[in-house]
């Protein structure tokens, strides 16, 4: 008897210490996680005031980060390490056909502890592809993604968290989506990382717009060489100035949401009809890619 709860009161401490060395180096002086945000994808939503009247009801300071277009080999790595060393999490939207080339990247993401939402498969601008088409991308790339991070997909992905390629819905497809109980994540802010930048200058922008937003949910682009060296300074710089970090997460937690002040306007709709305009009604899908780096 007595070496039974001493084998139990060994297995308690080995826990207890097992428990501090995950925490090492995540004490109050790294930026970390404020808190895990749990939302059920259920009748799904549409949030992020770039391009819908309503977003996540964020306390003011709370950032969530979202990272689009990856995984990269170039830059993702380098991007983990920065997470990792502030103890932060954030959240990946893949494109299924480099989920499917780099999965272990993909895994290493989920080990992490990093939520991964999907991004298409082949990154689309789906206004320009029939209705059929654009569902057969989105499908290919949840079923891509999970293959890559669970060796396994099937009709619903594990993680029900989408973002449309340059933010280009459609009413069909945002019901579709909803239908089948995807979550669906616009943005509140962006680093505008699709441009040429210098790291100091794009850190300088995002924290600008950080401190006139006062929270919201960051876009950026874990493919981008400039995104991923100003990130360990970016850390830095949102723990300095009293930000925290708020990792979204699937569950069962019925959404609360913010809504857009009076006399808002989609800001996405206005560079979507500028990118598209002279573009006529293209519906081959070779024809219809943008660029990845359009958002
Ligand atoms: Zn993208």
């Amino acid at each position: 008897m007595r070496s039974i709860i001493l084998a139990t009161v060994l297995a308690a401490l080995c826990l207890l210490g097992l428990a501090a060395g995950a925490k090492a180096g995540c004490g109050p002086r790294s930026l970390g996680v404020e808190r895990r945000l749990v939302l059920s994808t259920k009748g799904g939503f549409a949030v992020g005031f770039k391009s819908y009247p309503r977003s996540l009801d964020l306390a003011d300071h709370e950032v969530v980060l979202t990272f689009d277009d990856g995984p990269s080999p170039k830059t993702t790595p380098e991007v983990l390490a920065a997470l990792a060393q502030e103890c932060v999490k954030a959240t990946f939207f893949l494109i299924g056909r480099h989920a499917a080339a780099y999965p272990a990247l993909v895994r290493r993401e989920l080990a992490e502890g990093h939520s991964v939402g999907h991004h298409s498969f082949s990154h689309p601008i789906m206004r320009l592809l029939p209705d059929a088409a654009a569902r057969a991308d989105i499908e290919k790339g949840f079923m891509a993604d999970d293959q890559a991070a669970y060796g396994a997909a099937s009709a619903q992905p594990k993680v029900p968290f989408f973002r449309f390629p340059g933010f280009a819905d459609t009413p069909a497809l945002l019901a579709w989506l909803e239908s089948r109980d995807i979550g669906i994540f616009g943005a509140d802010l962006w680093a505008s990382d699709w441009l040429e930048m210098t790291p100091d200058a794009e850190r300088k922008l995002v924290m600008a717009r950080l401190e006139a937003a006062g929270r919201g949910i960051l876009l950026l682009h874990d493919t981008k060489p400039s995104t991923a060296a100003m990130l360990p300074a970016l850390l830095r710089d949102l723990k300095a100035r009293g930000f925290k970090i708020v990792q979204i997460v699937p569950g069962d937690a019925k959404p609360v949401f913010r809504k857009a002040p009076p006399g808002w306007r989609s800001e996405t709709e206005a560079i979507l009809a500028k990118v598209l305009r002279g573009r006529g009604k293209v519906v081959s899908p070779g024809a219809a890619h943008l660029p990845e780096s359009v958002e």
